[in-house]
């Protein structure tokens, strides 16, 4: 092992001393051997195709209020003041803390989820688009959806899961059963088609997306000619991300 890189980082709270190192990635053993397609929503954090409701964290609704709160402060003391200059502070310690959450949480789940697949499946969403509306609550839930991602794809190496963006069109509205398109609105939480099947809408979401998943990894495999892998990302390029992904995430606090 040897350092590569040695960084001081100034944050909220403290200085940070940051080694980069170079080390190799060592597989780990798997937990399962399923596969699974993820869907993204408002009300949990994902859905998955196994039928099972990720609830979003409870830290983040409680973190909006708390740095709403901070933020007025800010504002209500005079500019150039002291008194000023601390409530920045105060409200930047509070979003350092809610990040650190919004991480860990991240990895938790990640890790998770790819010791017990072989194949993960989810949506390749345009996490810039999405953030743009004024919606707090869900601009942070989208934070913390491409934090988990980047987590995925690390922990995919880590166990040799195979991870697969697949396009999200179409996703909810289609029948994972007989592939009729039933159109719903967002308030819908059903879906029922006249084929018999009903199930919940993000459940027939998420096994939609595992679908997908699966022929886009048949046609790459074997024609290469499929238009539904977005990015499939195992490759030289993610070892190298996840590598650096690795070696930054530890942070000495010098005090
Ligand atoms: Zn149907």
């Amino acid at each position: 092992m040897s350092i590569k890189r040695v960084r001081l980082v100034r944050k909220a709270d403290s200085y940070y001393c940051q080694f980069a190192i170079q080390t190799d990635v060592i597989p780990e053993s798997k937990l399962g051997n399923g596969e699974v397609g993820l869907d993204v929503g408002i009300e949990y954090f994902y859905s998955d195709s196994n039928g099972h409701h990720e609830e979003n964290p409870r830290f983040l609704r409680k973190a909006e209020k708390a740095i709403k709160h901070a933020q007025r402060q800010i504002y209500k003391k005079e500019k150039g003041k002291n008194q000023r200059r601390k409530a920045r502070v105060r409200y930047a310690k509070k979003h350092l803390r809610v990040s650190r959450q919004r991480n860990e949480h991240a990895k938790r789940l990640a890790r998770n989820v790819c010791s017990l697949n072989r194949l993960v499946v989810y949506e390749d969403l345009n996490v810039k688009g999405m953030v743009k509306n004024h919606c707090l609550a869900k601009s942070i839930n989208d934070v913390a959806w491409s934090l988990f991602r980047r987590w995925l794809e690390y922990f995919a190496v880590k166990f040799n899961t195979e991870v697969v963006a697949i396009n999200p069109r179409m996703t909810s509205q289609k029948c994972s059963d007989c592939g009729s398109i039933v159109k719903k609105s967002l308030s819908t939480r059903t879906h029922q088609c006249s084929c018999g099947c009903e199930l919940q809408r993000d459940l027939n979401a998420a096994i939609n997306i595992l679908n997908l998943g699966r022929q886009a990894r048949v046609g790459h495999t074997q024609s290469h000619a499929t238009g539904l892998v977005t990015s499939t990302l195992l490759g030289a390029t993610l070892v190298e991300q996840v590598t650096r992904v690795k070696v930054e995430s530890p942070d000495f606090p010098i005090k």
